[in-house]
C-alpha cells in the first residue's frame, strides 16, 4: 500500500495509539509515547509472547533485572570496548552521520558491491573522499574525521561526576539473564537445558533515522536465553528459529511477509546467527534475531566476576560452561510489524473503511458496547460492566451506529455489541464481527464464553 507508514503514523496519533515523545515541546528525535490504545496493544503483544515462551514453554523462568548494572558487566560483555559506530559531523549543518551507512547508501545507488562491515575507519574515510559523498541533510561535502562513538548512554551515580561513578543504561537485556544464571539455577533447582526470559527496556544512543518505532533510542526487548550443552546447541538453535517463526504466524502474520536471513558477518560472540525479516513499508528489515552465542557470555562473566559459571551435570558428573541460544525480538518493532500487517482500507457501500485486522488476542479492546439509542444506556452500561471483569471493553453512545462501527474498526476492536429495544425484552444483543461485518444475536449470558473462545491466543 502506498504511503502506508505515513498513514500509520497519522492514525496512531489521532487514535491514541502512539504519540511523538515530548510532543508539546516539538518532540525529541526517535522517541515515542504509547497512548491509551497503544499501551493495550503493546501489553497484549508482550503477554502473548510471555505465554508462548514462558507459560507454555518447558523449563523456562522469567526475570526482571535492573536496567542499571555494575559497569564491569559491560566490560565483560565487550560493550565498553567495541559497541560503537563510526560517525562524522557535517561542518556546515552540524548533523551527524554514520560513515558506514553513507557508504552503503552510496553503493546501493550506484550499484557497487562493497563489504562495508569489514572496512577500517581509514578505508571508509578514503572511500568517502574519493567519491565525494555528500551530507544527506544539506548536500555539502565538508566532514570532520571519522570518530568512534559508543552507543551506550552514560550517566553517573551519586553527586561527584568522575569516571569512578560512571554507569550505563543497558544496551541489551540479555546480560540481566547471564548474571542471574547461578541464582536461577540454585533457587529454581534448574537443570540444563533451561531457559531464562525477560521483557525490558534497553537504550542505544543511535543517530540513525528511525522509521517510526522501528529504530528508537529507547526500546523494549523480549528475549529468551536457552542454556544448553555444547553439541546440542545447533538443534536448539534450529528449534528456536522455528518457534520464533511459528509465534509470528500465530499472531496472524502472512508467511510470505516473513523470511529468514542468515548472517554472514557474525558478532564476536556468535557461532551462527539469523534474523527473521518482515516486509515493512520501507522494505525487508529485521524483526527478530536468533543467535548461537556459544559459551562466550558465561565464560566472560566467569573471568570478570571470578565466580565459576560451570554447571555440574547431576546425572553424568560432567562439568561444563553451558552454551546459550538467544532469541530476541523488539516489542516496539513487533508492534510496528503488527500494525503494518493489520492495516487495511476497504470499500464498503461506496466509502473507504479503515480497519486494523488485529488478532483478537492483541486487540486493544475486545468489545465495544454500543446502545442503539441513548435511552438504552443503562442496560448497555450494565453489559459493559459485566464484561469488563474479563475483557477490556469500551462504551460509546455518541454518533450514528455506522460511525461508531468505523471508529472501532480503525483501532482493531474485533467485536461490537449493540443493545437495542429487543434487549430489554429478551436479554439478547447483536454481536458484530469486525472482519466479516456479519452480526449474530446472542443471549447476554452467553457472551462471556463466546468471547473467551475468540480472544484467546
Ligand atoms: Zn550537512
Amino acid at each position: 500500500m502506498e504511503n502506508l507508514m505515513d498513514k500509520l503514523v497519522a492514525l496512531c496519533k489521532t487514535r491514541g495509539i502512539i504519540f511523538p515523545g515530548s510532543d508539546i515541546y516539538g518532540g525529541m528525535g526517535n522517541t515515542w509515547d504509547y497512548g491509551p490504545i497503544g499501551v493495550e496493544i503493546k501489553n497484549n503483544i508482550k503477554r502473548a509472547w510471555w505465554k508462548q515462551f514462558v507459560q507454555c514453554a518447558p523449563n523456562t523462568f522469567g526475570v526482571d533485572a535492573a536496567i542499571l548494572m555494575n559497569s564491569r558487566v559491560w566490560e565483560a560483555s565487550g560493550h565498553v570496548s567495541s559497541f560503537s559506530d563510526p560517525k562524522m559531523d557535517c561542518k556546515v549543518c552540524k548533523s551527524r552521520s554514520r560513515a558506514d551507512e553513507l557508504i552503503e547508501e552510496f553503493c546501493e545507488k550506484n550499484d557497487l558491491s562493497m563489504d562495508v562491515e569489514g572496512m577500517s575507519n581509514e578505508s571508509m574515510q578514503d572511500f568517502i573522499n574519493a567519491h565525494q559523498i555528500k551530507c544527506p541533510k544539506c548536500g555539502n561535502f565538508s566532514w570532520t574525521p571519522i570518530r568512534q562513538f559508543n552507543l551506550m548512554f552514560e550517566t553517573s551515580r551519586g553527586v561527584t561526576d568522575d569516571n569512578q561513578n560512571k554507569i550505563y543504561l543497558r544496551p541489551e537485556t540479555a546480560q540481566g539473564e547471564y548474571v542471574n544464571f547461578l541464582n536461577i539455577q540454585r533457587s529454581m533447582r534448574a537443570k540444563v537445558p533451561f531457559g531464562i526470559a525477560q521483557i525490558g527496556k534497553a537504550f542505544r544512543n543511535e543517530v540513525t533515522p528511525g522509521n517510526f518505532i522501528f529504530r528508537t533510542i529507547e526500546f523494549e526487548q523480549m528475549e529468551h536465553q536457552w542454556f544448553c550443552k555444547e553439541g546440542t546447541d545447533m538443534d536448539y538453535y534450529n528449534e528456536f528459529k522455528q518457534k520464533a517463526f511459528d509465534f509470528l504466524l500465530s499472531l496472524g502474520f502472512k508467511a510470505e511477509h516473513l523470511r529468514f536471513h542468515d548472517h554472514e558477518k557474525l558478532a564476536h560472540y556468535a557461532k551462527c546467527a539469523c534474523d527473521i525479516q518482515y516486509l515493512y513499508p520501507m522494505g525487508w528489515s529485521e524483526l527478530n534475531g536468533i543467535h548461537n552465542r556459544t559459551n562466550f557470555d558465561l565464560s566472560a562473566h566467569e573471568k570478570f566476576s571470578g565466580k565459576s559459571m560451570s554447571y555440574l551435570d547431576p546425572f553424568t558428573g560432567e562439568r561444563y560452561v553451558p552454551y546459550v541460544i538467544e532469541y530476541s525480538i523488539g516489542a516496539d518493532r513487533l508492534m510496528l510489524a503488527v500494525l503494518c500487517e493489520a492495516y487495511d482500507e476497504e470499500i464498503v457501500d461506496g466509502e473507504t473503511r479503515v480497519v486494523l485486522h488485529l488478532h483478537p488476542s492483541i486487540a486493544p479492546y475486545k468489545v465495544a458496547v454500543l446502545p442503539l439509542q441513548k435511552n438504552l444506556s443503562s442496560k448497555a452500561q450494565e453489559v459493559k460492566d459485566m464484561l469488563s471483569r474479563d475483557f477490556m471493553c469500551v462504551y460509546d453512545d455518541a454518533g450514528s451506529i455506522g460511525k461508531r462501527y468505523r471508529r472501532y474498526d480503525e483501532i482493531g476492536v474485533p467485536y461490537c455489541i449493540t443493545i437495542d429495544f429487543d434487549t430489554l425484552e429478551d436479554d439478547t444483543v447483536t454481536i458484530r464481527d469486525r472482519d466479516t461485518m456479519q452480526q449474530i444475536r446472542l443471549k447476554i449470558s452467553e457472551l462471556k464464553n463466546y468471547l473467551s473462545d475468540k480472544v484467546n491466543l
